[in-house]
């Protein structure tokens, strides 16, 4: 277990400070608090390619919607802290709300294309909030490299191609999905469901890899895809996509491709993904 010791820093001046003092390289961990062993997981990639761990936690309300989850999204942040010490991090950046967005704050980072299908389409300015919160915490932070999950695939593609576009300079590397033992994506927001949702919610998985199964069988894709979303809904679930998309981040029937769902149980809205490289013999 890592016990050195954690700086906490809230205010700018402070993180500048103490990324001056770093030397070697920096690998950062964006997140949004609530933290689990997905965020982990990302920890402790960053430990591995790096000298300095910096993590961030930030509810950032650039990314909600007016009808979705900020205020109640869970906070946790010294239980968050602990998870982070022990995982080695070397310092977490807390910022205040008006220390990310001042008075009279104006500029938005848009990735075109990249955000018009999937979530982008179903939560309208959510990737525009992600890209730029991400770009103001590379500019605070000015990290060598940092983490993002496969989890969130459609955001890992727009953070990449901004990073790549704005000449950022930051080596942007995705980590592969953290699952329970049932195949549940690990994520802030299974803490909203109920048991009975929480069960249920095992089919979303389930029912992803049973069609990425038939099309390697050589089913026709879009068979795949409509007993998988049979599937999904007969086990409560509201769906907003279940869908193939292209390395671009396009719908598509071809593969390789990367299977990508979000469907919402209750009131809580899930997203998953798994890869599809069997070609399919149709
Ligand atoms: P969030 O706090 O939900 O904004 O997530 C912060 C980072 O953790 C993002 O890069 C997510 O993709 C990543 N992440 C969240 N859940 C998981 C998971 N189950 N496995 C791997 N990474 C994850």
């Amino acid at each position: 277990m890592q016990t050195r010791p954690m700086q906490t820093v809230r205010t700018l001046p402070e993180l500048r400070a103490a990324r001056a003092a770093m030397t070697g390289r920096v690998a950062f961990v964006p997140t949004m608090g609530a933290l689990h062993a997905g965020h982990m997981a990302l920890v402790t990639a960053a430990r591995e390619v790096a000298d300095h761990v910096i993590a961030s936690i930030f509810v950032n309300p650039l990314q909600f919607g007016p009808n979705e989850d900020l205020a109640r999204y869970p906070r946790q942040e010294a239980a968050d802290a602990a998870l982070l010490v022990e995982h080695g991090c070397d310092l977490l950046w807390l910022p205040p709300v008006e220390v990310m967005y001042p008075a009279g704050f104006l500029t938005t980072v848009s990735v075109a294309k990249i955000d018009a299908a999937f979530d982008g389409a179903h939560r309208p300015g959510h990737f525009d909030g992600v890209a730029t919160v991400v770009a103001k915490l590379f500019g605070q932070v000015r990290p060598d490299i940092a983490l993002f999950g496969e989890k969130d695939w459609q955001q890992l593609a727009i953070i990449r191609r901004m990073a790549l576009d704005l000449d950022m300079a930051v080596d942007v590397r995705g980590v592969p999905t953290v699952r329970e033992a049932d195949g549940l994506a690990l994520s802030s927001r299974n803490a909203y469901l109920s048991a009975g949702e929480r069960t249920a919610a095992t089919e979303l998985p389930r029912a992803l890899n049973a069609a990425v199964a038939a099309i390697g069988r050589g089913e026709p894709v879009s068979l795949a895809l409509a007993a998988a979303r049979q599937a999904i809904a007969a086990a409560g679930f509201e769906i907003d996509y279940v869908e193939l998309a292209d390395a671009a981040l396009q719908p598509t029937e071809e593969l390789p491709a990367r299977l990508l769902a979000a469907a919402r149980i209750g009131t809580t809205r899930l997203i998953d993904n798994i890869p599809v490289t069997i070609r399919a013999s149709r």
